[in-house]
């Protein structure tokens, strides 16, 4: 199986961010260079399947096949199976099209064959003729749970897609990702990296549950390769998604230099907006080379210069 081959280029992902990121950096390297280890905080059963929202975003995405305008799910999809629960009574505000739910009905026979869920995830990878390794962060159960105000808990797409994403997050709860194991490969991976990456993802709830995982913080430190990350914070505030309530809700400042700091320990790196430099100082006093750059993904050629930069900043800290 190809989680074994160690790849120079490490990404942490999410899902939306990440993604565009990552067609940016499979077009500016090889493909089969990058592994991107991505999170399963977001996983969960809808309708008897198994949901792992932000491996199949990137799936979809470096596939050419994603739905553009959400920025999940498959382009051109249909919704007569959502649409014909919701006729027998279910609950379906998670509407996942039918292509979509093909995948993840694909993965839960796979599953339930006794594959494990990293083995699932590069069979879904090279059927879609997708070239670069995806990693989940964990074959355990790491749900990510938020907190809201009044007391309320709850699984992450709860959070964001069954209520919207309310502002008043009081704390979110990696506890799950902090006893399951690392899935595998993973810290492999990082250990044999020439560059790591965080890809401009939500670090509370993206980013975070992979640095949760044990091993993958002591990996980071120990690791020789240089380690960037890319702000998800553009002009103050998130480009997209509740990145803002999240990071106020865990006690930190909603910025680029808010996210440096969340990072500080683990990176050599920062890449932030130039909407946002006057925070470079502040980066730098950190003790991290900085750069301000365009990271407003409009289309793949601002992400290819964005992932060249990074792989820049990284060399120019060897
Ligand atoms: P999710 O799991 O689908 O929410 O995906 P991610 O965690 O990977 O991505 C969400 C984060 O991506 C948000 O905090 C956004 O601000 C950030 N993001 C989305 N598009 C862009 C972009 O074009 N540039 C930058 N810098 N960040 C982006």
């Amino acid at each position: 199986m190809s989680t074994a081959a160690p790849t120079p280029i490490v990404a942490l992902a999410g899902g939306v961010g990440a993604a565009r990121f990552l067609r940016g950096l499979v077009r500016a390297v090889d493909p089969r260079d990058v592994t991107a280890i991505i999170n399963t905080g977001d996983d969960r059963r809808f309708y008897g399947v198994h949901v792992s929202p932000d491996i199949d975003i990137v799936t979809y995405t470096l596939a050419g096949r994603v739905d553009r305008q959400r920025g999940f799910g498959l382009a051109d999809d249909t919704f007569a199976l959502i649409d014909a629960l919701a006729a027998l009574g279910h609950e379906t505000w998670f509407r996942l099209g039918d292509a979509d739910f093909a995948t993840c009905q694909h993965r839960s026979l796979r599953l339930a064959e006794g594959a494990g869920l990293a083995e699932v995830t590069d069979e879904i990878r090279r059927r879609f003729g997708v070239a670069t390794r995806l990693l989940p962060m964990s074959e355990d159960p790491c749900a990510t749970l938020v907190e809201l105000s009044g007391g309320d808990r709850m699984h992450f797409e709860e959070y964001l897609v069954r209520d919207g994403a309310p502002s008043d997050v009081e704390g979110v709860d990696l506890s799950a990702a902090r006893n399951a194991r690392p899935g595998p490969g993973v810290l492999d991976a990082l250990r044999a990296a020439r560059s790591i990456l965080f890809c401009p993802s939500n670090p509370v709830v993206s980013i975070g549950p992979i640095l949760a995982l044990p091993g993958v913080r002591e990996a980071l430190r120990e690791s020789t390769a240089p380690v960037i990350a890319i702000s998800p914070i553009v002009a103050g505030a998130p480009v997209k998604g509740p990145a803002d309530s999240l990071l106020r809700g865990i006690g930190a400042e909603v910025s680029a230099r808010g996210v440096a700091r969340l990072y500080r320990e683990l990176i050599d790196g920062f890449v932030l907006d130039t909407r946002d430099r006057e925070e470079a100082s502040d980066v730098a006093a950190l003790g991290l080379r900085c750069i301000a750059v365009d990271t407003l993904m409009r289309d793949g050629d601002v992400a290819e210069r964005l992932a060249r930069d990074a792989l820049e900043l990284a060399d120019s800290l060897r």
